[in-house]
């Protein structure tokens, strides 16, 4: 899979992809991740890619132009399956969304500031977009940033079998049991008996009615829906 991202901040997008799981997968080839500094796009001498807005108002909006460049020069090496734009009014990310991006071959992701892009940019250049929550970031880059990590960790071979995918929150629609590690008791405080006796079968139904117990308990919407 590959990842572009197109930014004016660049620099915001260094550590999330240099550390741990994420830079493994890259290490792997199993997804390429580039990020690409919107003003390289701009034409004009001070390579700005903002200006005031039309009608006025507080802020300043990304202009279309170098945003167009930007993706006319991706779009001629390889064909996109989705131009996704951060946008606070997009839709709700989700499990579902990152199941459903982890099976596209390349994808960019638009990041705005300011006050966002020009409208354009959203009715003529982007497929879609998507909101990681109902509150407003200074900019779209951790939200790429969210949802990229949210994707890669599904892509096959990036996860190890004990840290799977498939065991986490949302996957089967209920949240994730709880778990223990060493020491098996602390100030007093033990770990259930259960998870200790070496029967697999009881631990399993064990995390299944945790699991159960939880999702009712703090997601009931879930069991609902
Ligand atoms: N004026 C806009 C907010 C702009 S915030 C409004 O009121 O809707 C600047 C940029 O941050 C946005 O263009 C978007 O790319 C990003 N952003 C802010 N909040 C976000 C969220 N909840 N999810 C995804 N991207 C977000």
């Amino acid at each position: 899979m590959r990842i572009d991202i197109i930014t004016c901040l660049p620099r915001l997008l260094d550590s999330p992809f240099s550390d741990s799981i994420l830079k493994r997968a890259q290490q792997k080839g199993l997804v390429t991740v580039q990020v690409h500094d919107l003003r390289e796009y701009a034409t004009n001498k001070h390579r700005s890619i903002d200006d005031y807005a039309f009608g006025g108002g507080a802020g300043m909006v990304m202009q279309i132009e170098p945003i167009d460049n930007c993706i006319m020069a991706l779009k001629a090496s390889r064909t996109y399956d989705e131009i996704i734009y951060m946008s606070p009014d997009g839709n709700l990310f989700s499990q579902a969304i990152a199941n459903e991006l982890s099976l596209k071959k390349n994808i960019i992701l638009l990041c705005g500031h300011y006050k966002g892009v020009d409208e354009r940019v959203r009715e003529h250049l982007i497929t879609r977009e998507i909101s990681i929550g109902d509150y407003v970031l200074s900019g779209g880059e951790l939200a790429a940033a969210v949802i990229s990590d949210a994707v890669i960790r599904l892509l096959p071979g990036v996860l190890s079998d004990e840290s799977s995918a498939l065991t986490d929150s949302f996957q089967d629609g209920l949240v994730a049991p709880p778990v223990y590690t060493r020491p098996a008791e602390y100030k007093g405080w033990k770990v259930p008996d259960v998870l200790l006796s070496g029967h697999e079968l009881k631990i399993e139904s064990w995390k299944h009615e945790k699991s159960l117990e939880r999702t009712k308990l703090k997601r009931p919407g879930l069991i609902n829906e």
